[in-house]
């Protein structure tokens, strides 16, 4: 793509500089829900992350040399000024990912806030023991920062998933080099100001913008990182953990889901469907734990159905910058055409399309919201992610035929369950195979609890304390304590 003249420029963000990409080159980032070009951002080269990597690296002794309880004031003062440009911050990220702004308003902008002033709060409480290993010795372990960390960050929560990656990353002393998805960097761009405003160190937050082919695999590539912590798809993730391997970088991988939401006859169905829509109409289903299949005891199944396709008619499509709009379009004219070959596949198969299916208007990457009844665990659209606003409804028998459709998918990321008896909402808890389970809810995380998955879903946690051992290094030291 070329750089559209009457839109805004963006550089690089290099050792705190705005800097022009090596090769010049610049790409427009459109506006999904008008197809228009916003903003004209750099394409960085291989050359551009092995300058940001050197950046990172030569601030990883500056970012060190400040007192821990210092560096956790510094990154309370980057949330607090998010906090004051958190109107900007919102319509930004409205923009660039389509996002309704009142989601972004309610959610993203706020989580990524708090994850900021959580991370604030451990800066100077990262420590190690003292371990009695044995009497003629002091033997203790401190944590030390891993060193540079590449954070790969995709399309569909920007802001909320970077700051995920930078918050925790900053606290234990790491340095970075970020790389926004190439079709939503803009909010990425404003944190690297920010940070810099706050008083991080220029060269510990760079951001490349840029595609995954060059930028990407030259981070994973690189001898100076140390660690990459990525969020994106299950091939993408697969490719990074075989090329992480040349120095042994750590990973860590977010990837898919097609997350189980199993509704039990005995649960409130009113409740249940109300989640269940929003679980997989939510940010247009383009959300890694979105509840892309619902399980539905079949006595009843009907009803449930017939809720759900009355909730997906009730979504207000439009312009994400309309406050009352409650689903923007999808990310690109791919990813629509991709969710509407899914639809086409799911009718193929013998599933029936109970509401929706159909792109939205002609201007915008709109999908309607789209409820499949009728749907066979085995079919492509029960076993695929389809990262849109498309949920596949699957009838169950017992809580054995449940947990055998739930885990029957190469992903486990987020599963959810609905019911009134406690003793089977336990049970459900336990066996389902998921990295969180929601019961008698669906969809919420916070920085408190750790976020992941297996499988195809990737490995490792990210927020709590468990980001704290992914950012670090344990060390043990022997001092003889011998006469
Ligand atoms: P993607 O894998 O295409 O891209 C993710 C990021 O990786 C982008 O920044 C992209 O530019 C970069 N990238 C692409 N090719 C690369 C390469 N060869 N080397 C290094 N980096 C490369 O994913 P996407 O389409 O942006 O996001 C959608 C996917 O992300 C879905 O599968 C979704 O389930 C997953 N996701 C998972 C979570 C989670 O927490 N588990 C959260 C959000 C999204």
């Amino acid at each position: 793509m070329t750089a559209q003249a009457d839109v805004k420029r963006y550089e690089l963000l290099i050792g705190g500089e705005a800097v022009p990409p090596g090769g010049g080159a610049y790409s427009s980032i459109i506006d999904p829900s008008t197809e228009t070009p916003i903003a004209s951002v750099a394409q960085g080269t291989a050359a551009d992350v092995d300058r940001a990597v050197q950046a990172a690296r030569a601030a990883l002794k500056p970012w060190n040399a400040i007192r821990a309880s210092e560096r956790g004031r510094i990154l309370m003062r980057f949330a607090e000024l998010m906090r004051t440009h958190q109107d900007e911050i919102a319509a930004v990220e409205s923009l660039d990912a389509g996002k309704p702004i009142s989601g972004v308003r309610r959610q993203d902008v706020p989580a990524a806030i708090d994850t900021l002033a959580y991370y604030a709060g451990w800066c100077d409480k990262i420590n190690g023991q003292v371990v009695p290993a044995r009497p003629d010795a002091l033997t203790y372990t401190v944590r030390e920062p891993v060193g540079v960390v590449a954070a790969i960050v995709p399309w569909n929560f920007p802001l909320m998933i970077g700051m995920w990656k930078i918050a925790p990353a900053l606290a234990c002393g790491c340095t970075l080099v970020v790389k926004p998805a190439e079709l939503t960097p803009l909010s990425a761009l404003m944190l690297g100001r920010l940070a810099l405003e706050a008083g991080v160190p220029p060269g510990v937050l760079n951001i490349v913008t840029g595609k995954g082919s060059v930028v990407g695999d030259a981070l994973v590539a690189h001898p100076g990182v140390d660690k990459v912590t990525f969020t994106g798809s299950p091939s993408v993730g697969r490719g990074i953990l075989q090329g992480a391997a040349v120095n042994f970088k750590r990973v860590t991988l977010e990837l898919g889901g097609k997350s189980a939401n199993v509704i039990f006859a005995d649960a409130n169905l009113d409740q249940a469907a109300r989640a269940a829509a929003s679980g997989i109409f939510f940010n247009a289903g383009q959300v890694c734990s979105g509840g892309s299949r619902v399980l539905v005891q079949r006595a009843v199944y009907d009803e449930v159905v017939e809720r759900l396709a009355q909730r997906a008619k009730a979504v207000t499509l439009g312009d994400p910058a309309q406050k009352e709009t409650s689903m923007g379009p999808l990310i690109s004219a791919k990813q629509m055409q991709s969710v509407l070959d899914y639809v086409d596949i799911g009718k193929r198969e013998g599933a029936s399309v109970v509401s929706g299916g159909r792109r939205w208007g002609e201007r915008g990457y709109f999908v309607e919201p789209t409820v499949f009844a009728n749907v066979e665990h085995e079919m492509r659209i029960s076993q695929e992610e389809i990262f849109g606003p498309v949920v596949s409804v699957i009838p169950f028998d017992d809580e054995a035929d449940a947990v055998r459709i739930a885990n029957g998918t190469l992903y486990s990321l987020a599963a959810g369950v609905w019911s009134a008896d406690i003793g089977r909402v336990h049970r459900m808890a336990s066996a389902l195979k998921a990295g969180t389970v929601w019961v008698n809810t669906y969809g919420y995380t916070d920085v408190r609890l750790p976020w992941g998955g297996s499988g195809d879903s990737g490995f490792g946690r990210e927020h709590g304390d468990v980001a704290i051992e992914n950012f670090t290094e344990p060390k043990s030291v022997w001092v003889s304590l011998a006469q």
